[in-house]
């Protein structure tokens, strides 16, 4: 009985969860994905946080919130502390964890998030996971302009690397991840 009434979000999650959403699409409104459609960057950011909240099974409203904004440390100029204060320690602390320190160069970056990945939290993993496989539903459909079908499958092997470096993962986006993965066949098949 318990566990029925726990089930589903309170409407008050749900604002804070369109908050992020909002949030995320003014401070990303100038950036364009790599493809050569140049598709809104908040299309990927809905796309990972409904990766997220289709694959958890229980309600958690800050990680959805913080797949909505998992990039904006490392790509919109958000300070870790502008966030806490927004949105909370728990959602900072969750982009954190999936956020590259663009100080670094970006193999040295790819390599560290293989290495760390057994470090990262449950619900990190989660969604970085959701990330990658976004990405590669990405690559599939839209693949960035100029990226060669080796460097298209490259990035396929790295994002499987990351993925089977997570200690504690989900089954449910693992097998949401697999799914993508095993499509890398199509990589240079299709049209775009
Ligand atoms: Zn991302």
């Amino acid at each position: 009985m318990i566990e029925t009434i726990q089930q589903g979000y309170s409407a008050a999650e749900v604002r804070e969860i369109l908050r992020a959403a909002d949030f995320a699409a003014q401070k990303h409104s100038a950036q364009r994905r790599k493809n050569e459609d140049h598709e809104p960057y908040i299309n990927h950011l809905i796309e990972v946080a409904r990766l997220v909240a289709g694959a958890i099974s229980a309600p958690d409203a800050n990680l959805i919130m913080a797949a909505f904004l998992h990039d904006t440390i490392e790509d919109a100029q958000v300070s870790r502390q502008e966030l806490a204060g927004e949105f909370g320690e728990d959602v900072a602390s969750l982009v954190s964890e999936v956020t590259d320190d663009k100080t670094l160069e970006s193999h040295v970056r790819k390599h560290l998030q293989v290495v760390n990945a057994h470090t990262r939290s449950r619900r990190a993993q989660i969604l970085g996971t959701a990330d990658k496989t976004a990405n590669l539903h990405s690559i599939l459909s839209k693949p960035p302009a100029g990226w060669s079908q080796e460097r298209r499958r490259t990035y396929f092997e790295w994002a499987r690397s990351v993925v089977e470096s997570y200690t504690d993962l989900d089954p449910h986006i693992a097998a949401e991840f697999q799914r993508a993965y095993s499509r890398k066949g199509e990589i240079g098949k299709a049209a775009g």
